[in-house]
């Protein structure tokens, strides 16, 4: 756990209780700080005051927080409509999150360095690449935000002669947002395209949330940038410390040889990834021999099985058209299956690659108008449902296509969150697997 004297006699309230929020009361106890808890569930206050009987409980609706040095607020609060804001400005307390506890806590841990990664999409991969490369390159490393565990409940990385540690922190717009003295040592774009407009004044403003990653870096501390689209470039513009990349930096046969990195989005990670690991130091020969034992994060362009030659891929987190379209460019006969609770009305920015697409295969909220915009370009079925979805798209591939869940679309109408959707196509497809090799066995002992 991360522990600082930063927070030793302060005083914080934390709102919400889950996963971060308990280890950011761990973390703020063990360092001597006084706390004050809420959250709306009685049974997540109680559980939090057993393992804590020093912390009070206290609403932050409710109670005066004059004199708090911070309200500790989960990035799912959307502060733009939350009441609580108000609240909080009124009485002149700071909003923040985890990653803030963490940047105030980093003068009281060993040498070390940040790496902060932003961007639409290509995150979670990003941040697990850059990591896996230090791992590989004996860089110690850490990998936290919005991925992994809590930061503050990570043992701080040890002094190790001279290669420092590096965090590897994954950051939403909307911690961001609960961010103000993060100085990262290397800050990446990946790229920005229209998401989350619900929580921000218009694409400006979700834009802005993002460059303030660059505004909080001190001296000649660079940003990495993709420069693949136009406001990822407006904001690599506005910088003096700043390294530019395109996915197009990477020769797709130097790609063919990392299977878990294909298609153009992998390219933009890839070149994001090594210009990191190089402005951190790591011998460029060695990142690049790491690419090719990286596996991918469960949900992202996941091989799950390849049977009688067609090859099955899980890219459930694919949630909104622009992180689909890369993944239809990755194959050239795919089997799409696609629909879900929808973003938009429109899959215009998969259309470039329709041609990749041998047959679509629609299911939830957004089925019928997916196939409706579908219908014109390419064959579909209205599969509704995930098992009529890869039966009907098992039965048609043939060997050398790929059976692809890329639904472009959220997952809430038919599953838990896309991790249950993507474990649904993952058991669909073992389970259809396992019957088709039982019956082939069988078919041969009768011959
Ligand atoms: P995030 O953490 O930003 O949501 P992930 O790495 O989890 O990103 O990937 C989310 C989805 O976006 C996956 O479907 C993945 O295949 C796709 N994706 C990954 N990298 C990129 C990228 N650079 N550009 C566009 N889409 C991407």
């Amino acid at each position: 756990m991360i522990v600082s004297q930063a927070f030793t006699a302060k005083r914080y309230c934390i709102l919400g209780l889950a996963r971060s929020g308990l280890a950011t009361l761990d973390a703020l106890m063990a360092s001597g700080a006084q706390c004050t808890i809420w959250d709306s569930r009685e049974e997540a206050r109680e559980a939090a005051l057993a393992c804590h009987p020093d912390a009070v409980a206290g609403d932050p609706m409710e109670i005066d927080l004059t004199g708090f040095d911070g309200l500790i607020v989960s990035p799912g609060v959307p502060l733009n409509r939350h009441p609580v804001a108000d609240r909080a400005r009124a009485a002149g307390v700071a909003i923040i999150g985890d990653i803030e506890l963490f940047a105030l806590a980093r003068p009281c841990l060993p040498p070390h360095r940040v790496v902060g990664i932003t961007g639409t999409n290509g995150k979670s991969t990003t941040t697990a690449l850059i990591h896996h490369i230090l791992h590989v390159a004996g860089v110690p490393a850490a990998m936290g935000g919005n991925i992994g565990l809590p930061i503050l409940s990570q043992a701080p990385l040890a002094a190790n002669g001279s290669a420092t540690g590096v965090y590897v922190l994954e950051l939403s717009s909307y911690q961001i947002d609960l961010t103000f003295s993060l100085d990262c040592d290397v800050a990446v774009l990946l790229n920005i395209t229209p998401d989350h407009l619900d929580r921000y004044d218009g694409f400006a403003g979700y834009c802005a949330s993002k460059a303030r990653l660059f505004s909080m870096q001190q001296g000649d501390h660079p940003a990495v940038i993709a420069c693949d689209d136009e406001p990822s470039c407006a904001i690599a513009a506005s910088l003096n410390h700043v390294i530019t990349v395109h996915a197009a930096d990477i020769n797709p046969a130097d790609q063919a040889a990392w299977p878990s990195l294909q298609g153009p989005h992998n390219a933009q990670n890839v070149a994001v990834a090594l210009a990191v690991t190089e402005a951190l130091g790591v011998d460029a020969a060695k990142a690049r021999a790491a690419l090719a034992s990286y596996s991918s994060l469960p949900h992202r362009m996941e091989r799950v099985a390849e049977h009688n030659g067609v090859l099955y891929v899980n890219d459930s987190k694919a949630t909104n058209p622009a992180s689909t379209a890369p993944a239809l460019a990755a194959y050239p006969r795919i089997h799409w299956i696609v629909g879900g609770l929808p973003k938009g009305d429109s899959l215009d920015e998969c259309a470039p690659f329709f041609g990749h697409v041998v047959e679509a295969y629609t299911i939830g909220e957004a089925g019928p108008v997916f196939a409706d915009q579908l219908g014109a370009h390419m064959p579909v079925t209205r599969a509704e449902m995930m098992d009529t979805a890869v039966r009907a798209a098992m039965a048609n591939a043939l060997p050398g296509d790929t059976v692809l869940l890329s639904p472009a679309c959220a997952s809430f109408d038919q599953f838990r969150d896309f991790e249950a959707r993507g474990d649904s196509f993952r058991q669909i497809v073992a389970a259809l697997v396992t019957a088709q090799t039982e019956d082939a066995r069988a078919k041969d002992n009768v011959r």
